[in-house]
């Protein structure tokens, strides 16, 4: 059996989940150039708190986690099965890390906001790893090494986020805005290191200067990338099905590994 390929996936605005687009279309695309993964790992920039934890229901909730959307927004439903078993291997695969088996959170919207659209039938099974806000940036890549054998478990291991992602500066009218300068200057600094398989060099982006502060001012959005490196092997192919700005500030970048 192949490694299955990896996904980092810029979700962008919740409102995507809804609104179809160029970039939903892109990740519709993604979906049916895949094998049928057996169950789904997504690590999502939306559970991002103090201790590891996997989310280990059988019927993981849809979670609304944001406020003055539409109210069509809110009656998504992401009606996937858990999987308590992916969720224990999960948690042997990062120990001695100790990690919580979670079962009240459930799914949020960085996860089915782009899972609407990969996998419509919400019938392959789906967990979330949360992202320990206490570890330093090389310490989830580390973590992200640990979890490498998913990927010979048929497993789609999923990073949910953005590689730029500064909403004081996202353009939230319907005007289209350019994207800022800085925002296409880091994006294009990760992009090459990813390109030239620095991935140590990645987790390392504070020391990019303004444009990283800029366009990682919190770094939610920007750790689930970490996770995706850290299952990536250096020989794989890489690509890149999905580019684009959305508000000037956040970036739609999708990275696919094998
Ligand atoms: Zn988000």
């Amino acid at each position: 059996m192949a490694r299955f390929p990896a996904l980092f996936l810029g979700h962008g605005n919740p409102m995507n989940a809804i609104q179809p687009s160029e970039h939903t279309r892109a990740w519709e695309r993604i979906a049916g150039e895949l094998p049928r993964p057996k169950a789904i790992l997504c690590v999502s920039a939306h559970w991002y708190v103090a201790g590891a934890r996997v989310s280990a229901e059988e019927r993981p909730r849809t979670i609304h986690d944001f406020g003055g959307f539409p109210r069509a927004l809110y009656q998504v439903q992401y009606p996937a099965p858990g999987s308590p078993k992916l969720a224990a291997r999960v948690v042997d695969l990062l120990g001695p890390t100790p990690v919580e088996m979670d079962t009240r959170w459930g799914l949020d919207h960085g996860t089915w906001s782009l899972l609407v659209h990969l996998y419509p039938k919400a019938d392959i099974p789906v967990v979330q790893l949360g992202i320990d806000e206490t570890l330093a940036a090389s310490e989830h890549f580390e973590l992200g090494r640990r979890l490498a054998p998913l990927r010979d478990e048929e497993v789609l291991v999923l990073g949910s986020g953005d590689v730029v992602h500064n909403l004081h500066a996202y353009a939230w009218g319907q005007h289209p805005q350019d994207p800022y300068d800085w925002a296409v200057e880091f994006e294009d600094r990760i992009r090459a290191l990813i390109e030239a398989r620095e991935y140590q060099a990645v987790a390392a982006y504070e020391d990019l200067g303004r444009p990283a502060a800029l366009s990682v001012p919190t770094p939610d959005h920007f750790l689930p990338l970490l996770y995706v490196l850290g299952v990536a092997s250096k020989e794989e192919p890489i690509s890149f099905p999905v580019a684009g700005f959305d508000g000037g500030s956040v970036s739609m970048l999708g990275i696919r590994f094998g």
